[in-house]
């Protein structure tokens, strides 16, 4: 190797160590968008996610509904970046951040607590169910957060009604068709909205000796109306529509207990082998990692530019983060994550770029929207309040268009077309990962010890 060589590798070293490194825990909506802001950024840039996968949160409960395989709302992160040369995708789960030594601790597949250094934290870690205190609901009410959950809850749907078609004992059939939701929030009633449908359609000619059309689908919630975010008259009017497709709604009335038999509301037991929780949601623990100033909740405060107080280097972006606009809170839901991350990505650029910082970060509201069944969705934007057909056009439009890649919006919108003329659902499989036939007959793979697995490559990517 001549001495020409040998300088220019190590000028390219030095460019490398001279680089400054991005890592974004999060490839949700906000560490996504953060990743594609910084796409062209003189930085090299981290994503590290606990999965392999961007999940399209609003469309899971189609998921549950036997609407959507997991496949056709969430992409490989990788796939979604591939275009992004200077990005690297580790799949792995933060643990903590050491704000002196700059840098987040990670587990992967066999380690623990390895650390990888940052010169820019974006943390856009999202947020989990919460039982509100009573985390010994989970067991018998699972929450609908990520793909997992989706399958799960899928599971116990069709898996009751298998239950019920195989017992004999009809005695036992009005609690096996007794489906409770609770939490009236949008999660809830598009849950509930959908889960009507589908007993009374796809469902109704399958079975021979039970009568899907005959299943109870309750939904509790302990405020005055459902989808309380939402201005009255389309909160009335998704109460109104999901009557009539048969919901069964109760008001005012707190869930008291949660156990394998059903539920207590209101000193009254409603018995259901199938419960699902789509009430509240409690932010990651990114603010106990950082020590930062938390509102009630457990989302970090954080400044106007999205950074922590005191730390100018580290972001928290999306469900984790609080930030008051016009003198209330920014809501929880993917437009606040997606500007949030877009933003924090952008002034990063402009710091590496060595120009000024962009002006305070503000959200644009393009409106709300939740979807109340076949055809009929409520619409919120500004001064706009829609309800019905047009605002159902206006959903699906959007949704589609938010999916991480064309080959999803195709999937998508041709399922959707063969569901609404035909009413026939593709993805009715109860799926047991744990129970597979191969598992169990097949001796348990060697334990990986290849440092040449990605593990290795993890150790050699990550420490700068
Ligand atoms: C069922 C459901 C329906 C919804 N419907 C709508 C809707 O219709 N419209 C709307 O606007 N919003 C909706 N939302 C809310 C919206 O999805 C969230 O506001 C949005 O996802 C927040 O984006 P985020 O980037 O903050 O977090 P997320 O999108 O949740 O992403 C967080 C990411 O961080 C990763 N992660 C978390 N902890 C760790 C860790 N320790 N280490 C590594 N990785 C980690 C997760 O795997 C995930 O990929 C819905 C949410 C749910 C659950």
């Amino acid at each position: 190797m001549n001495d020409a060589n040998v300088t220019s590798i190590d000028g390219a070293r030095e460019q490398k160590a001279k680089t400054p490194r991005v890592v974004i825990v999060g490839g949700g909506f906000g560490g996504l968008a953060a990743a594609k802001a910084l796409g062209k950024a003189p930085v090299e840039v981290i994503l590290i996610d606990r999965t392999n996968h961007h999940v399209f949160q609003p469309l899971l409960y189609q998921v549950a509904t036997a609407v959507l395989a997991p496949s056709q709302m969430s992409a490989p992160i990788r796939e979604v970046l591939r275009r992004n040369k200077n990005t690297t995708v580790i799949m792995g789960e933060v643990t903590g951040v050491d704000k002196e030594q700059r840098c987040v601790f990670v587990n992967d597949v066999d380690r623990e607590h390895v650390p990888v250094p940052y010169d820019y934290l974006i943390l856009a870690t999202g947020a989990r169910h919460s039982y509100f205190g009573h985390d010994e609901f989970e067991k018998f009410a699972p929450g609908l957060k990520g793909v997992a959950d989706a399958v799960a809850i899928r599971n116990k749907i069709l898996s009751a009604f298998e239950q019920a078609e195989a017992e004999e004992d009809i005695a036992t059939h009005p609690e096996l068709l007794t489906f409770i939701l609770v939490g009236g929030g949008p999660t809830g009633v598009e849950l509930a909205a959908a889960l009507a449908i589908f007993v009374r359609t796809s469902l109704r000619s399958d079975f021979r000796r039970i009568d899907p059309t005959s299943a109870r689908i309750v939904l509790i919630d302990g405020g005055r109306n459902v989808l309380r975010t939402y201005a009255p008259s389309l909160s009335e009017a998704a109460e109104f529509h999901l009557q009539k497709l048969g919901v069964e709604i109760h008001l005012g009335q707190a869930v008291e207990k949660v156990d394998g038999e059903g539920v207590i509301v209101a000193g009254e037991r409603i018995a259901s082998k199938t419960v699902i929780w789509t009430a509240g949601v409690a932010p990651s623990p990114a603010g106990k990692w950082l020590g930062a100033e938390t509102d009630r909740a457990g989302r970090v405060r954080i400044n106007h530019d999205l950074s922590v107080p005191g730390n100018p280097e580290i972001f928290v972006v999306g469900d984790t983060a609080t930030l008051d606009q016009d003198g209330k809170p920014l809501a929880g839901v993917a437009q606040v994550a997606m500007q949030q991350g877009r933003y924090a990505g952008k002034l990063i650029r402009r710091r590496a770029e060595g120009r000024k910082s962009p002006k305070p970060f503000r959200y644009f509201d393009k409106g709300t929207m939740a979807v109340v069944g076949k055809g009929y969705a409520v619409l919120q934007s500004g001064k706009i309040r829609l309800h019905g057909l047009l605002a159902w056009l206006a959903w699906a439009l959007i949704h589609i268009q938010f999916l991480a890649s064309l080959s999803l919006r195709v999937s998508v919108f041709l399922q959707w077309a063969w569901l609404f003329l035909t009413g026939h659902r593709g993805s009715r499989l109860i799926v047991n990962y744990q129970q597979s036939e191969s598992a169990q007959t097949a001796s348990p793979p060697p334990a990986t010890t290849d440092r040449a697995t990605p593990v290795a490559r993890l150790e050699t990517t990550l420490t700068k």
